[in-house]
């Protein structure tokens, strides 16, 4: 007797046979299982009447077919079960199987447990992403695993009928871009007693609880990177390229040397560099709070805003921004009959700034000192995953004179994920020992990165551990290294 889920039903031998060279080797790296049966029809039996003995398969439902009928979850039926999902997944190494309760465990665990298992079960566990991407990229069927991990949460969501007080807040907040920022601006004043005259804040008040301990936060900065603007406004004649930058929140409000080290670098590049005032949030901690409505409301704004200037690339120094702009925006309309018709213009122009840098700029070796100072890098997920930026940052790190030594695991999650680490800290702090600790068996005295969100992780991990490692945007490194400036 056989127990077949409808999912398993293959159309032909064909079919068939191409699962079985895919399965093993995405599950183990190996070339052929051994756990294969071929039954051909009822075994032979000397004391059977038929000389047969009975044989049954049977198929499951439990809610396959419903899934198989939706236009957003059927996806999720094309899963072989190879489990690489669940091998890659950094939080599913952390909290381990008996955390996810049921059997569907890894990535589509959190997806497949709500048509399976119901509400409860998949409210426990719906939670247990941080968005990296990991799984996707492993996925041999190509299921858009986190993208349907939202969906899930949104679902669960739905059922229970209520809204929690974070997403109820987050959404009014960053629909309104002028209280958004108020409430930026008055945290610099809030965070005084915290910070006093230390570089970071490495107490945090009791009621966070001693959990959220394992790194030093930044502090908001003084004089936002937009109010810094009209006088950093390059302005360069007859240029050679307009770009329009999107700074997303932490460069803008924690981070604006970032922003100005770009700046200095397009210096002699002869690029015109613009910043739309109305650009708000990229929207992205919405969609991971799966208010997809409120982050299409926020797109709507920064499209209008980045629209409003004529550039040839819109770029950024975030990569979480950059991955949102570039995919998410689109998925976020795609079937949307009032999706904007500028969508697929403004998205063709989303570009990182190693990528600007290598394959726009060109930028030459000769323009850096060549100290050959040694440095490891952290390839951020939403750059190496998301935009599928790997070997620019790289190749940048090494035109500008430094010496990249590579450190184990550096295309895995720091353990950010933006308000993850809040809500999670237990377990954002345990992806970033590791991280660290790979970092630090390097001899690199430099740590860059690509994205504000994994500076403050990094850095703020770094500091509590009181290592001599420094963590810089990549930005920040490659200014240093500029021959000009030494005169600066
Ligand atoms: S996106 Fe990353 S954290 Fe989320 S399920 Fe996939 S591998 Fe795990
Ligand atoms: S979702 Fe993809 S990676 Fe995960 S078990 Fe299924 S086929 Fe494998």
């Amino acid at each position: 007797m056989a127990l077949v889920g409808y999912d398993k039903l293959i159309p032909d031998l064909k079919s068939m046979l191409k699962i079985l060279k895919v399965l093993p080797r995405n599950a183990t790296g190996q070339a052929i299982t051994s756990y294969v049966t071929w039954i051909k029809g009822a075994t032979e039996c000397g004391s059977s009447p038929t000389d047969r003995k009975n044989m049954h398969i049977v198929f499951l439902d439990n809610g396959r077919l419903d899934l198989a009928k939706d236009p957003v979850f059927s996806e999720a039926l094309r899963c072989i079960r190879c489990g690489a999902c669940a091998n890659v997944c950094p939080i599913y190494s952390k909290v381990g199987g008996h955390k996810y309760g049921h059997v569907y465990i890894g990535a589509i665990g959190l997806i497949l447990t709500l048509f399976y298992h119901g509400r409860e079960n998949d409210r426990a566990i719906v939670r247990n992403c941080i968005n990296c991407q990991a799984c996707r990229s492993v996925c041999p069927v190509d299921i858009d695993l986190p993208h349907l991990i939202k969906k899930t949460y949104r679902a669960v969501l739905d059922q229970e009928g209520k809204t929690p007080l974070k997403n109820l807040l987050l959404s009014k907040v960053m629909k309104n871009r002028r209280l958004f920022h108020f409430i930026l601006r008055r945290a610099y004043l809030a965070q005084k007693p915290l910070a006093g005259k230390e570089p970071m804040i490495r107490h945090l008040p009791n009621f966070f609880g001693k959990e959220h301990g394992y790194r030093s936060l930044p502090k908001i900065a003084k004089i936002p990177f937009r109010d810094q603007w009209m006088q950093l406004r390059p302005q360069v004649v007859n240029p050679k390229y307009n770009i329009a930058l999107f700074c997303g929140c932490a460069i803008d409000f924690i981070y604006p040397e970032q922003g100005k080290a770009l700046l200095d670098i397009l210096k002699g590049h002869d690029v015109q560099v613009e910043f739309p005032m109305d650009q708000t949030c990229c929207g992205l901690p919405a969609l991971m709070a799966s208010e997809e409505e409120t982050a299409k409301e926020v797109a709507m704004q920064n499209l209008k805003a980045m629209n409003s200037v004529n550039c040839d690339y819109i770029l950024t120094l975030c990569a979480s921004c950059g991955s949102h702009l570039k995919h998410n925006y689109l998925k976020m309309f795609k079937d949307d009959p009032d999706a904007p018709a500028d969508l697929k213009p403004f998205t063709d122009k989303i570009i990182d700034f190693s990528s600007f840098m290598t394959n726009v700029l060109n930028v030459s070796s000769k323009e850096f000192k060549k100290t050959r100072k040694k440095v490891a890098y952290h390839s951020p997920c939403h750059l190496c995953r998301g935009l599928g930026v790997t070997d620019e940052p790289r190749k940048l790190i090494e035109t500008a004179g430094y010496e990249y030594v590579q450190s184990k695991d550096e295309d895995v999650c720091c353990g950010f994920g933006g308000s993850y680490s809040v809500d999670f800290p237990e377990i954002s702090s345990e992806i970033l020992k590791k991280k660290l600790d790979n970092v630090e068996k390097t001899d690199a005295c430099l740590l860059v990165t690509d994205c504000p969100g994994c500076v403050l992780q990094l850095r703020g991990g770094l500091d509590k551990r009181n290592s001599k490692v420094q963590v810089k945007h990549i930005a920040e490194a490659v200014r240093e290294e500029l021959k000009a400036s030494d005169n600066d």
